[in-house]
């Protein structure tokens, strides 16, 4: 029988290799981006349409290659970055594996441009499938400029495997960031689809920091600077108040390599222990320079994580060089452990606690005037009065006591009447008893949190935060169901600037927000106005209330298999109801309870918690029988 066994050709086995290193239109990013820093570039743009998928191009002022380079940068295995074994263990650069070009080449049309500083003629080369179409000299400026474009043209099931153009651009930012938080002296720019989205001077690394990802994140961090035999840990960290729901912006570098490793996360968290909340995260930025042979690189295609010699010092060194900076920068736990969100943390005082205001008048006698009778809860003070005695007295009582029961039948008659209208709003989930409990309703609030309301058959407990809560998501259920939603117009818009990442985000979500009654719109680089908020947002901040929504939105996104609407509808209910910790008059407690019932699942909260407690006569008879 013949041999079966071939050597795969070339452009087949860099398809194959491509398979590993470009995954999606970020990992051609990543890997120009890489080679730009590479080759020394001071200057670096990168440009993107239609979020990569049409063009990607990278255009630098580093070195660039002679015309044999040139072409020679497209072999597999080819690159000036090592030449033996050895040098592995002493990279200094990003790339050394010599297959980023070769594979972008064997999936996509790619045009090189590149000249030395001191050669008068650049080259340009044009490959598309792993074939050279054309190569000629050409008058280029000095540097490099790679345009990728039609990625994937030939291997569909890599097209179609692509998310929609906001995710693979969040996708493409994200490599950006960090190519951009470990080179601050080079500047970098980023175009996507001729809007400028990131425009980053050279600068320092807190300059760097703020650029990407906005000023607010100037006084919420803290520097961390450490220097041991093994490793030097320089970066920030935020202050413990700064610390979110979502595992959001914490970035390692080690020798200006983006990694993750969560026994390193581990360490800082433990540094942040008893600062923070239980499910928050600090948001940091640490950077590691290690001996180049104490390290492993080499153990991940996309090298994202990485081994060292020794973890366990270098666990040990960053978890006391981030406490030593929250320590040192005097940042003293002033949390309030019980917010629900990250985002209630807001600069207003909560409401003083109040006792709950039950007027009792311990002189009250229900046989001492008709006009007693009739109020019920709040009955005013009766004059006291001097013990009586004699036959006309005792008169004077019996005739009282048949006034008052008749004006008990009275109320009890107009008690049907209130039943009747209110019946026509409650919903009927809502079981009969309960209904004329609504009307005769006497309430109370607890602990400025809970509303004690009485029904025939007991009492219950609803809990005032996560009632509004159910109205407020079923109203702009509806609202949006309808396309109606009312929005209040601001007086005076308020702007919110966020980083890149999140206004892209932002622009995934704004047809949804707009659904909820915001009326928001672009308002310049990365930042939007508000012009409205939903109508029943109250005396939130509108920037608190957007921030909330884009917080617990990336929380929650891939966790959450919900319609995204309802989602949105969530989180934003959540946090416009209101808090615990308001006091609330007995209308205001009124209308909750009846706007409750008037819900289709008043029990729950959307998100399944319970909303009411009730307890029954029987419950109450048991507790106290001996
Ligand atoms: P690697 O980066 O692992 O060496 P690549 O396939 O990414 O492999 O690049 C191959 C070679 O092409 C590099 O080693 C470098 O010599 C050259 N090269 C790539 N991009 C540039 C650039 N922007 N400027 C100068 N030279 C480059
Ligand atoms: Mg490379």
């Amino acid at each position: 029988m013949a041999d079966i066994i071939q050597l795969l050709p070339d452009s087949v086995a860099n398809q194959i290799a491509a398979g590993e290193v470009i995954q999606r239109p970020a990992s051609v990013v990543k890997e120009l981006l890489e080679n730009s820093i590479d080759a020394g570039a001071t200057s670096v743009k990168l440009v993107v349409k239609d979020a990569g998928r049409t063009l990607i191009q990278v255009i630098d002022n580093g070195c660039g290659m002679s015309e044999t380079d040139a072409r020679m940068s497209f072999e597999r295995h080819a690159t000036s970055k090592i030449k033996a074994a050895a040098d592995l263990f002493a990279l200094h650069t990003k790339g050394f594996r010599g297959e980023a070009l070769a594979s972008m080449a064997a999936i996509a049309h790619v045009d090189l441009k590149t000249r030395r500083h001191d050669d008068e003629l650049g080259t340009q080369i044009i490959m598309e499938g792993a074939e050279v179409i054309s190569q000629e000299p050409v008058s280029t400026a000095a540097g490099t400029s790679f345009s990728i474009k039609n990625l994937f043209f030939n291997v569909p099931a890599r097209r179609n495997f692509l998310k929609s153009n906001q995710v693979e651009m969040r996708h493409i930012l994200e490599e950006f960031q960090r190519v951009a938080l470990t080179h601050p002296e080079v500047e970098m720019v980023l175009l996507h689809n001729d809007n400028e989205v990131l425009n980053l001077p050279i600068g320092s690394l807190r300059q760097r920091v703020v650029g990407i990802f906005g000023k607010s994140h100037n006084q919420r961090l803290v520097p961390v600077d450490e220097a041991t035999d093994i490793v030097r840990i320089t970066g920030f960290v935020s202050k413990p108040e700064f610390a979110r729901k979502t595992r959001g912006d914490q970035y390692f570098f080690v020798n200006r390599r983006f990694i993750k490793s969560n026994y390193l996360h581990h360490a800082i968290r433990n540094a942040f222990e008893g600062l923070i909340p239980s499910g928050h995260h600090p948001t940091y930025f640490l950077y590691l320079d290690i001996a180049p042979d104490a390290i492993d690189v080499n153990i991940h295609p996309t090298k994202t994580e990485i081994k060292f010699e020794d973890e366990r010092a270098i666990y040990a060194i960053i978890r006391s060089a981030v406490r030593q900076s929250l320590g040192k920068y005097n940042i003293a736990p002033s949390l309030d452990f019980e917010q629900e969100t990250s985002f209630n943390v807001s600069s207003k005082e909560p409401s003083e606690l109040r006792a709950p205001a039950i007027h009792i008048n311990p002189d009250y006698n229900p046989f001492e005037s008709e006009k007693s009778t009739s109020s019920t809860a709040s009955s005013t003070p009766a004059p006291k009065k001097e013990s009586t005695k004699g036959w006309e007295e005792m008169y004077q009582i019996s005739k009282d006591f048949d006034q008052a029961t008749a004006a008990a039948t009275e109320v009890e008659i107009e008690v049907e009447e209130t039943t009747e209208t209110t019946q026509q709003v409650i919903s009927s989930n809502w079981d009969e008893q309960e209904k004329e409990a609504t009307a005769t309703r006497l309430t109370v609030q607890l602990h400025s949190r809970y509303i004690l309301t009485s029904i025939k058959s007991g009492f219950m407990l609803l809990d005032q935060h996560r009632a509004h809560q159910r109205i407020l998501f079923e109203r702009l259920m509806n609202a949006m169901a309808n396309q109606e939603s009312s929005s209040q117009q601001q007086l005076f818009p308020e702007t919110i600037e966020l980083s890149a990442s999140d206004f892209s985000l932002m622009k995934e979500m704004e047809e949804d927000i707009t659904a909820l009654g915001f009326d928001i719109a672009e308002f310049g680089k990365n930042t939007y106005v508000i012009n409205g908020i939903p109508a029943d947002a109250g005396d939130d901040s509108p920037v608190h209330l957007l921030e909330a929504l884009l917080e617990q939105y990336k929380l929650n996104s891939d966790e959450l298999k919900i319609d995204r609407r309802e989602h949105l509808a969530r989180v934003l209910s959540r946090n416009m109801a209101i808090k615990p910790g308001k006091h609330l008059g007995a209308m205001e407690m009124g209308q909750l309870v009846d706007e409750l019932f008037g819900c289709e699942i008043p029990y729950y909260t959307p998100a399944g918690k319970p909303v009411v407690v009730t307890y029954t006569l029987e419950e109450l008879e048991k507790r106290f029988e001996q």
